[in-house]
């Protein structure tokens, strides 16, 4: 170790304490795995940070600061991170990295007259805008990132996106803006105090002197260049703005600790129009004359990102005429048109699609109206960049010259060189973008483990940068620099490159704000292949595979209570508890392990593993299904081949195993049960328990393995299958599912239970997973040889089927979920008896959800049959997940997810059901409120005799 490396080990050791001593509120921690869950994001690069600071308040970032601008922690490097979905590795550095998006997520004031909002810097685009819509006003910049990346992080990197042209960046809708130092807090909103004064002065004089070079070097665009913007600090009509220096620094010049935004009238009216083009060029061409009707918003999708959403099943909301037939190739074109006259907008709208009908290459045009129909159609070309990292192999579509931006009427001429050079360099790639302002997202794909594509990227990079620079344009058109402010200098020449030296210098005379980031002081800019890659390929058969596979994305940390993934992210805000985080901490355990380098302890690992639910949202949601479950049972296997496994587990897997014998003893142990669950809970360290165990159903409705197919079975028998929790406690479902399918007509047959494996699965218990799975298995099949239609009881249980049977290989036949069923039959013109009223209102399991995104329409149509309504609320966890709800040392996160986005629904309720055995559990303990399943308001409803 050197002297440099020990004074730096021996500050980041004792910055804890010190932070604390001064009265420091928020986390302070060197958790292994949490500070590989903030080494990446959405670029291919990593850097291990040294410990994570969340502070939770400006108060709290200015003590911080006080502590950190101590001369035994000044060479310490001090990076602001927001949501962490930079594209370029703007958030990643050494040193102490300060997580704003934790805590520092509130609105805190709205003007009355709806002009402006000041925020903290870490509330989460979607939850500022959500929280605006009653007042009828909007924060306009719209990044496809909205429901992950924050305010501080947008000003930060003067994000854009869809509707720029009308609405402009970031730095178009902001008021000012509040910086911490440790001396106090400076907010271009009031005077600023004597201690900034110098600091203030010397930015002056640096932007004064490089504003006319700067305004020279820097292409007027709509998308126009900021990072120091010293033209507009320096405004023509007099004064100086500092605080226009900071859209676009990429937290370069400090924390920005308040932020106040802009806020417009939402318009009152919106209309998508869809057009299927040919080709790509065809719909890149028709954005000059489509510009003539002024739209809000022109975007493209190229044939490979169309054939990638047609794949992942995501057309479904396009009409017939757009979607693709019979593999032929489609680009499309979306044209959003807004304002507040019907009239206008019905004028312009016939304009444009008069338009698009005449258009060399046109398919088809649809015109969306309804706001559902709009965000579903939005949603199918915010996906794009999420279908890229999608693509199988090793190499795989990377940011690195994906939002070059040149005057729109180049673009043609621009493309038609990007894709000579990519083609020159034998790479394939995918194309959306926002045409209307001339930018085009464009990832080639690499293996960034090969040295030959390490190369390539380079060359490719300076051969794009020339291109732009040829065609006017502007290298960082939305995504800002990270490790690509490289080209800064050169682009801007040397005398604006001085004057944002000097400013950096003026607001950062140590150099320590995100430092190799934008420009150079006394440390020099990282660069695009000197900054560290993050391992990009897992080795062939590796269990952990797709934890190399997770691009850092963010998706799985979206915001919104009412969207299942991630509920563990959502209760805690903290990365390491996320998809994303648990993928890190894997890939660099897994690495450490090859490599003899350790950087995430086994410990560290397994924490963030307990507080997975297991809810599967990730397996299926994300972009690349990054399943967590699945290689944590992996990690479960290694870990637990060398220790022994916490007792409760233990209990666990034996239960699941013994669970037939548990069953069939039921009617004998019903009345010790109440004893035996006090006992279980204390000794397991679990709570709320089932309070009792399930009687048998009566015998003519019950079938073993071995009658099945040694007596014939009647017309119109359904063949129930039941995990071990349903079997064993759930007596109340058993009994609403058999009067309800028989009140419906059928003649449900419960089959004798087998345990499917999933606690084994889960806990990595590979050979008890295999046995049982099976004997399942088997049973499944003779079940599926008497030709009655299957479905499963519950719904974690029938998606266990479906994506871990699969996953091993098993040749299981299929169940149905019960809607499933009856929507098939309903489709194949069954009709089922009728009942009359409302009132009612279907919760839907999670997991069902998304890895079956059509259950609640499935079931809404159920009801629709038999002449009911249902209202089927979005929802997000409701904590429990099986066992995970009832171990103590959860039930903080448990509650907490309950709250989130089930309390209220449930309260509000009138008659209402849930699908998963452990979501009416968790109502029933939590929310006071016996949820019935849905066959049983059924039942109820038909008068099903009980
Ligand atoms: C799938 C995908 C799609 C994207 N689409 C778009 C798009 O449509 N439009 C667009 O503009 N971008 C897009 N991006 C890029 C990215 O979402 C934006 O750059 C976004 O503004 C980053 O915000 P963040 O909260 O994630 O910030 P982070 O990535 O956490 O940080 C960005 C920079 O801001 C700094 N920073 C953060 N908070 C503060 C603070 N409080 N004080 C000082 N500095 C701070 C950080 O140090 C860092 O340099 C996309 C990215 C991905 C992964
Ligand atoms: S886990 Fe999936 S959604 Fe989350 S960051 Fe990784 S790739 Fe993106
Ligand atoms: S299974 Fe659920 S809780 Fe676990 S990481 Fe995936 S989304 Fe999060």
């Amino acid at each position: 170790m050197t002297a440099t490396d020990s004074r730096f080990a021996d500050a980041i050791a004792k910055l804890p304490a010190a932070l604390r001593a001064a009265g420091f509120r928020g986390e302070v921690e060197r958790d292994s795995a949490l500070r590989a869950a903030m080494s990446t994001d959405n670029s291919v690069y990593r850097i291990l940070p040294d410990l994570i600071v969340a502070p939770r308040d400006a108060e709290d970032v200015v003590t911080a600061m006080s502590v950190i601008e101590r001369p035994e922690f000044a060479h310490l490097a001090l990076t602001a991170r927001g949501g962490g979905t930079g594209t370029n590795g703007q958030s990643l550095n050494r040193g102490v990295i300060l997580d704003m998006r934790r805590h520092m997520h509130r609105l805190l004031e709205v003007d009355p007259a709806g002009q402006w909002a000041d925020v903290e810097p870490g509330i989460v685009l979607d939850d500022l805008n959500a929280q605006l819509r009653p007042r009828g006003v909007f924060f306009a910049p719209e990044t496809s990132t909205s429901t992950r990346c924050v305010v501080g992080g947008m000003v930060s990197t003067d994000a854009s996106g869809k509707g720029s042209r009308i609405y402009g960046k970031t730095s178009d809708n902001l008021v000012g803006v509040e910086i911490a130092r440790g001396q106090g807090l400076v907010s271009s909103l009031g005077d600023a105090p004597d201690w900034a004064q110098p600091m203030l002065q010397a930015a002056e004089r640096a932007a004064r002197a490089g504003r006319a070079a700067f305004v020279a070097n820097t292409p007027r665009l709509n998308r126009r260049f900021t990072g120091y913007d010293l033209e507009r600090a320096c405004p023509e009509e007099g004064g100086f703005d500092w605080w226009r220096l900071f859209p676009g620094s990429e937290g370069t010049l400090g924390p920005i600790t308040r932020i106040r935004v802009k806020l417009r009238p939402l318009p009152k009216q919106k209309r998508l129009v869809v057009a299927g083009f040919a080709s790509f060029r065809d719909s890149l061409a028709a954005a000059l004359p489509l510009m003539q009707d002024d739209p809000t918003a022109i975007e493209v999708m190229d044939e490979r990102v169309q054939a990638l959403a047609s794949e992942a099943g995501l057309l479904g909301s396009l009409p017939e005429t757009l979607r693709p037939k019979g593999g032929e190739a489609l680009a499309y074109t979306f044209v959003e048109i807004n304002g507040d006259s019907a009239e206008a907008l019905e004028a312009g709208l016939a304009a444009c699609e008069a338009r698009l009908r005449g258009l060399p290459g046109i398919r088809a045009v649809h015109v969306a109206s309804g706001a559902d129909e709009i965000r579903e159609l939005w949603a199918i070309r915010s996906a794009g960049v999420g279908l890229l990292g999608k693509v199988e192999g090793r190499a795989r579509p990377v940011a690195f010259v994906e939002d070059c931006v040149v005057p729109p009427e180049a673009l043609p001429a621009f493309l038609d060189g990007f894709l000579e050079i990519l083609t020159r360099h034998g790479l394939s790639f995918g194309i959306y973008g926002h045409v209307d302002v001339g930018c085009l997202h464009i990832r080639p794909a690499l293996d960034i483990d090969a040295e030959e594509d390490r190369a390539r990227l380079v060359e490719v990079s300076d051969e794009i940068y020339a291109l732009v620079n040829r065609h006017g344009g502007i290298f960082w058109g939305e995504h800002g620099k990270g490790v690509r402010g490289a080209y800064l200098e050169g682009w801007i020449g040397p005398e604006a490159y001085e004057a944002l030296q000097g400013v950096k210098a003026a607001f950062d005379p140590a150099g320590r704000y995100n430092p190799g980031k934008l420009v150079a002081t006394d440390t020099p800019v990282m660069g695009i292949a000197t900054t560290p890659f993050r391992p990009f390929n897992a080795p062939e058969g590796d269990a952990l595979e797709k934890a190399f596979r997770c691009n850092g994305n963010a998706q799985c940390l979206s915001y919104a209570a009412s969207t299942p993934m991630c509920p563990s992210f959502k209760a805690t805000e903290d990365l390491r508890h996320s998809p994303k985080g648990r993928a890190d901490a894997m890939r660099a355990w897994q690495e450490g392990r090859r490599t003899g380098v350790q950087t995430v302890e086994e410990a560290d690992l397994l924490g963030t593993l307990d507080t997975c639910l297991g809810c599967k949202a990730c397996a299926s949601s994300c972009p690349v299904q990054v399943d967590i479950p699945s290689m944590r049972a992996a990690v479960y296997a290694d870990v637990y081949a060398r220790k022994a496994r916490p007792l409760t587990d233990r209990a666990m897997l034996l239960a699941e195993r013994l669970s037939p014998w548990l069953v069939r003893a039921a009617p004998l142990t019903r009345p010790f049960w109440p004893l035996a669950r006090r006992i279980f809970e204390r000794v397991l360290g679990v709570t709320d328990l089932p309070g009792s165990l399930a009687r048998p159903l009566p015998r003519a409705a019950r079938l073993s393995v071995r009658e099945l197919g040694s007596e014939s079975l009647p017309e119109r028998t359904v063949l129930v299958w039941m995990d071990w929790f349903s079997a064993l406690y759930d007596e109340a479902t058993q009994s609403d599912v058999l009067r309800g399918l028989t009140a419906l007509g059928y003649a449900p047959r419960f089959v004798e239970m087998l345990p499917a494996g999933k606690v084994a699965g889960d806990l990595g218990d590979a050979a008890g997973f295999r046995a049982m799975a099976d004997r399942l298995s088997a049973a499944l099949r003779k079940g599926a040889a008497t030709g009655a239609p299957m479905i499963g009881l519950d719904p974690a249980f029938v998606m266990a089927l479906r994506q871990d049977y699969r996953k091993a290989g098993l040749d299981a036949p299929a169940l149905l979920l019960p809607q499933e069923f009856l929507a098939s039959e309903l489709r194949a013109g069954v009709r089922l008896p009728q009942a009359t009223g409302g009132g009612l209102s279907l919760f839907t399991h999670c997991t069902e959800s998304t890895a079956a995104p059509a259950a609640r329409k499935e079931w809404q149509a159920v009801f629709a049959g038999i002449g009911l309504g249902i209202e089927t609320p979005a929802t997000g966890c409701c904590g429990m997940a099986g066992m995970f709800g009832h171990k103590d040392r959860h039930q903080e996160m448990s509650r907490k997810l309950f709250d989130l986005s089930w309390a209220g629904p449930v309260a509000g309720a009138e008659e209402a059901a849930a699908t998963g055995f452990s979501c009416r559990c968790q109502s029933e303990r939590l929310g006071g409120k016996a949820l019935r399943h849905p066959l049983g308001l059924i039942a109820d409803r038909l008068d099903a005799p009980a």
